[in-house]
């Protein structure tokens, strides 16, 4: 996706509809986790500031993660989204 997309995409979407953007690239086939890759993963709350952003917990490894740990898309989309508001 060329950077020029990210950037209208990030200032037409809400933080939900980001969030569901990310998750949707991220984990097309559901959620797994990324330290040992098992899909048995239950949620675990949301962010404290960012409402839309997922926990989730690894039922197989116990870590810990949510929808921006690790993602480059993520980085971007949203280095551009809050970036802009400050
Ligand atoms: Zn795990």
């Amino acid at each position: 996706m060329p950077a020029s997309d990210l950037v209208n995409l990030s200032g037409l979407m809400d933080d939900a509809k980001c969030f569901a953007l990310v998750r949707q690239h991220r984990w097309p086939e559901g959620v797994c986790c990324p330290g040992c890759g098992s899909s048995s993963v239950i949620r675990d709350g949301c962010d404290d500031t960012q409402p839309h952003r997922q926990r989730y917990r690894c039922k197989a490894c116990a870590g810990r993660f949510d929808d921006l740990t690790g993602t480059v898309l993520a980085a971007i989309l949203f280095t551009l989204r809050f970036g802009w508001r400050r």
